[in-house]
């Protein structure tokens, strides 16, 4: 084993390389194509339901489908999909800046739905400001009061919802289908982008220059709650930084957890 000195204090002092948004190898034509099926995918949905919520969390797979729903779906004059966001309180600044972003490009307000400052006092006095550490229970208390809750108010008069969730995002998620049936509330939930690769998401990202997240290029692949989320090494699996303390399968906030079988 070498002991020069100078190799081990770079070795030491080396900072770790970050994921990055990718850049595949992918065509124009190919990205062209996968908006238009997008676009039709969002459209028969559009046609089957009264009342549609897109959840965006501001993520780049939602903001992939808001800006199809924000600009072909208002042209065609498909106007019951409503996007809104759960501000849990705990989001970082650069998130929330995303909301001005969108509204300038698009003219459009995300509506927030927030949680209960009641709940909110009365967990904080209980477990803490931070408390969600400390056990499993205690954090999927915090995603309780601050995301479940506000999610509930926000579906509790649509008769369908619609996610940026995809298989490969992780371990929970391989089996996602482009339809469920949500059994919790009794509407159908649409996964549109359930085959896209990440690498195409950032393509459609870059050809249609859309406003995204600044933390995606400071290493975040995924962003939720500022506490919960840091950024990743290259190669980790993209989720790696969410709830990091705990284990690989139990990464999920309850938003999305044991649907029923599609219908
Ligand atoms: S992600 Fe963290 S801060 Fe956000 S609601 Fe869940 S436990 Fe609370």
């Amino acid at each position: 084993m070498s002991l020069d000195a100078s190799s081990n204090s770079s070795s030491l002092f080396e900072r770790p390389l970050l994921w990055s948004p990718p850049k595949g190898n992918i065509s124009r034509q190919l990205i062209q194509e996968k908006r238009q099926v997008l676009a039709r995918r969002l459209g028969t949905i559009a046609q089957q339901h009264a009342c549609i919520r897109l959840a965006s969390s501001l993520s780049a797979e939602d903001q992939v489908i808001a800006d199809i729903i924000l600009t072909d779906l208002q042209r065609a004059g498909h106007t019951a999909i409503d996007i809104f966001t759960l501000e849990t309180g705990r989001l970082h600044q650069e998130t929330l800046a995303l909301l001005d972003a969108v509204k300038q490009k698009y003219q459009y307000e995300i509506k927030i739905y927030q949680p209960d400052p009641v709940q909110v006092e009365a967990y904080i006095r209980r477990d803490g400001l931070n408390g969600f550490y400390d056990s499993l229970e205690s954090r999927k208390k915090c995603c309780l009061i601050r995301k479940i809750d506000p999610l509930n108010r926000a579906l509790q008069d649509a008769d369908a919802w619609i996610t940026g969730q995809r298989r490969e995002q992780s371990v929970t998620r391989t089996e996602l289908e482009f339809q469920e049936h949500d059994g919790a509330r009794n509407i159908f939930k649409y996964n549109p982008l359930f085959d896209w690769s990440e690498a195409e998401i950032w393509a459609y990202v870059e050809q249609y220059d859309l406003p995204v997240n600044v933390l995606h290029y400071q290493g975040y692949p995924s962003i939720g709650c500022e506490p919960c989320t840091k950024a990743v090494r290259a190669g980790e699996d993209p989720r790696a930084g969410r709830w990091w303390w705990e284990s690989r399968d139990s990464k999920e906030c309850g938003l999305h957890v044991s649907p029923a079988p599609a219908v």
